[in-house]
């Protein structure tokens, strides 16, 4: 027998879902309209498209250690110091390296739930104990019950802000007032994977903050607003000190070099990434009022997708839509998650819902959408 750690037997492995290919043979569709992962509804920019082929003759050498090209790219972009930041394979990575740099038998990691799956997976993996702190009656990171569970024994506690999978998001005056109340031995991590989704004027990074503080961390992702999940690309800011720690626990040439040459050339356009939020904004408000129309309960949404209650009926409801082609995310019961596409994917979503809740609601979709006149947005 193997003694493989029982904390990672524990572990339930990530569910990712059948692809897109494997739901379309099954059900004989030809077209599958995926709004289960938050990704980005929109291909990488098409110079990020060249920058990767041109970058493939050079991958019989490992890439750069540390990524400083990218890191030069990053502060550039943002203004925060090279010294200030952390690159890795998607923030999963660092998110997970953070746990194994604060974890261990005699720790606990505080953080909310209903929240990102992996800060539970990283207790396990980092060997520290969990404390799960629900929502507040708002869905929101409840900051006050967060830093009431901070015991003795906590060395990391976790915002996520805009928080996946509510969408809901805490604003920079109440997160500065929670971050100035947490330990200085406690290091706070912001997860900030939606923040350039955010479009609340009271919504602020922590990311000034983090920069100042041994005990504060903003994670970001290219995974979403850039397009490149595919890749794997991340960063955190931080102190130097704090990240000089913390990069001890992660391996070896983890940003590989198509991901930092995807990742350095969409940073050059920074007016496009800003359309890519415009056009999230617009399918946020159509389906936010199409769902109001029909009566359905959702939260308020700063991110790319919309937490809806179908009630009851859900696992049926979804198993007729995955059948029609649309892959959404049961989370919890009753409860849903949808990623905002592209308008014609929001409105295949809608025309599927009301098919398979047995409603008359095609009516109800706005009149004077045309999604066939869309077809060839970018
Ligand atoms: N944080 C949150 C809140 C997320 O939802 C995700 C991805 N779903 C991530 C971090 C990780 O993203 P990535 O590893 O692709 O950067």
């Amino acid at each position: 027998m193997l003694r493989i750690r029982p904390e990672i037997e524990r572990i339930t492995p990530y569910r990712a879902g059948a692809g897109m290919e494997e739901i379309a043979r099954r059900h004989g569709l030809s077209e599958v309209v995926k709004l289960a992962s938050n990704e980005n509804p929109y291909p990488p920019f098409p110079e990020v498209a060249e920058a990767i082929a041109a970058a493939a003759g050079g991958l019989n050498r490992y890439p750069e250690q540390g990524a400083g090209q990218l890191t030069a790219a990053l502060s550039e972009a943002t203004g925060v110091p090279p010294e200030s930041l952390w690159c890795g394979a998607g923030s999963s990575e660092l998110l997970t390296a953070a746990a194994r740099a604060l974890g261990g038998e005699d720790r606990s990691f505080v953080y909310p739930w209903p929240s990102f799956v992996m800060y539970r997976v990283n207790c396990l993996l980092g060997g520290a104990r969990g404390l799960e702190v629900p929502l507040d009656a708002d869905r929101r990171n409840d900051l006050e019950a967060l830093l009431t569970a901070i015991r003795e024994d906590t060395s990391m506690v976790v915002v996520c802000n805009p928080n996946n999978p509510t969408g809901t998001y805490r604003s920079a005056a109440d997160l500065r007032d929670f971050l100035d109340r947490v330990p200085e031995n406690v290091l706070a991590v912001v997860d900030e994977a939606y923040a350039e989704f955010a479009a609340a004027p009271d919504y602020g990074s922590a990311i000034d903050l983090a920069q100042e503080r041994r005990n504060v961390i903003a994670t970001r992702t290219f995974s979403k607003i850039y397009g490149l999940a595919g890749l794997r690309a991340g960063y955190v800011i931080g102190h130097p000190d704090t990240l000089t720690s913390l990069r001890k626990a992660q391996i070896p040439f983890s940003v590989n070099r198509l991901a930092a040459t995807a990742a350095i050339a969409a940073l050059r356009f920074p007016e496009r990434v800003e359309e890519r939020r415009r056009r999230n904004r617009q399918g946020v408000e159509f389906l936010s009022a199409a769902l109001r129309e029909r009566g359905i309960e959702f939260a308020p949404t700063e991110a790319n997708f919309l937490w809806i209650r179908l009630g009851p009926d859900t696992p049926r409801i979804l198993e007729d839509m995955e059948r029609k082609g649309v892959l959404v995310r049961a989370l919890a019961e009753e409860w849903t998650r949808v990623s905002i596409g592209s308008e014609r994917e929001n409105y295949r979503f809608l025309e599927v819902l009301d098919e398979v809740r047995g409603e008359a609601g095609r009516a109800a979709i706005t009149a004077n959408f045309s999604p066939s006149s869309r077809v060839g947005e970018q």
